[in-house]
């Protein structure tokens, strides 16, 4: 197939350079613009970046140039890896002239029109995209870094049991907050037990992600759920720790058979970046940890453990996300290989 044009908004940033290294050589997807900040722009992007791939730089993308944020670039998807202050505007602007962006900042994700998509969870709500007004461009958004591993434990028991409530504690990596991010003083001998917006965003976000498509709209779930988010000098992964309270009760093996034998749907399961299993879970006593299994279905595949009886709620379990890939850079480009798998992308 002749690869579809796309560029990458916010190249330099952690979840830029996490686009460059998925989309460099993607079967269906070919770069060919990058933007950043006005800092950046006119500078070639191995002048301007401070790369932390775990490849090295592809000589041909160090060498092209970056351009301002403006949808006078080249690509029919923008991949966004802005910073909200600026990717509200942005991302509006690419769609309006024929764009599909594909975003990770939470400017637009709770947008009644825009799809806030997990394509395992909810690939029905990318149906929101028609209600739009913005010709062949669109948006569709993705998660929370955190959330987003959150709802792939919580689906399977949703739909096998119900849920009334959710606690979560999370311990976020420090690739979560950007580049160069919290400052080591900050870090170092500490747990910080604030990151700004979070725990609002995983109170939120999981509602409409589970929520039902019906007549045109997203009608959220209405689970109680409480987050309390954390900061660790960890690099790359989340961990949570999550109790929930089932509808139906259910003994624990029952639990585990259905994160076992949770599957996509059968067009999404065999899209390029979709894992083998969406969620695994491990019998050890000390797993997941994000150094051992946050590269697991090379990044995207949620790990979850520790499933043991809770004296307040129901349940009590821990899961491990990549927040750089599942979580961010490799969420988006499933939901765009969603986008053209289902016909968005024709022209
Ligand atoms: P980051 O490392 O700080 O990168 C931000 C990017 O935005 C850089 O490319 C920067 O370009 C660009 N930028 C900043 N100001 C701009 C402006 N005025 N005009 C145009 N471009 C501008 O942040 P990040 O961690 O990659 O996060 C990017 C977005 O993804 C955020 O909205 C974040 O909330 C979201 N997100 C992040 C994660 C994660 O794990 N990191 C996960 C999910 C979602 P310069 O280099 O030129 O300044």
């Amino acid at each position: 197939m002749k690869k579809i044009p796309v560029v990458i908004l916010g190249a330099t940033g952690s979840v830029g350079q996490k686009f460059v290294e998925l989309l460099h050589e993607h079967p269906w997807f070919e770069i060919v613009a990058l933007t950043a900040s006005e800092r950046s722009a006119g500078k070639t992007y191995g002048e301007a970046v401070r790369w932390m791939g775990d490849m090295a730089l592809p000589p041909d993308i160090a060498a092209m140039t970056i351009s301002p944020t403006r949808p006078d670039v080249p690509g029919r998807v923008a991949f966004s890896g802005l910073d909200a202050a600026v990717a509200g505007e942005a991302e509006t602007a690419f769609a309006r002239v024929g764009f599909a962006v594909v975003s990770n900042a939470k400017n637009h994700r709770m947008e009644t029109d825009v799809p806030l998509l997990v394509p395992e969870i909810n690939a029905g709500h990318l149906e929101l995209v028609k209600k739009q007004a913005f010709g062949k461009g669109c948006i569709v958004t993705n998660p929370n870094c955190s959330t987003v591993g959150l709802v792939m434990a919580l689906k399977p028991l949703q739909d096998a049991f119900g849920l009334q409530a959710v606690q979560v504690v999370t311990m976020q990596a420090l690739s979560g907050a950007g580049y160069p991010g919290v400052p080591s003083m900050d870090i170092v001998d500490n747990v910080l037990p604030f990151i700004s917006g979070e725990e609002e965003k995983m109170q939120s976000e999981p509602l409409k992600i589970l929520g039902t498509f019906k007549n045109g709209a997203v009608e959220n779930e209405t689970i109680a759920i409480s987050a309390q988010c954390n900061r660790v000098a960890v690099r790359n992964a989340h961990l949570e720790s999550v109790s929930v309270k089932l509808k139906n009760k259910a003994p624990a093996a029952e639990l585990i058979r259905v994160w076992q034998s949770f599957t996509a749907g059968s067009d999404v399961r065999n899209l390029p970046s979709a894992p083998e299993k969406p969620v695994v879970y491990f019998e050890a006593p000390d797993a997941p940890q994000p150094q051992r299994q946050r590269m697991l279905g090379k990044g995207m595949t949620v790990s979850i453990g520790r499933l043991k009886a809770c004296p307040v709620l129901d349940y009590r379990f821990v899961l491990l996300v990549h927040n750089t890939i599942r979580g961010a850079a490799g969420g988006a480009i499933l939901n765009a290989e969603l986008l053209y798998r289902r016909g968005f992308l024709d022209d």
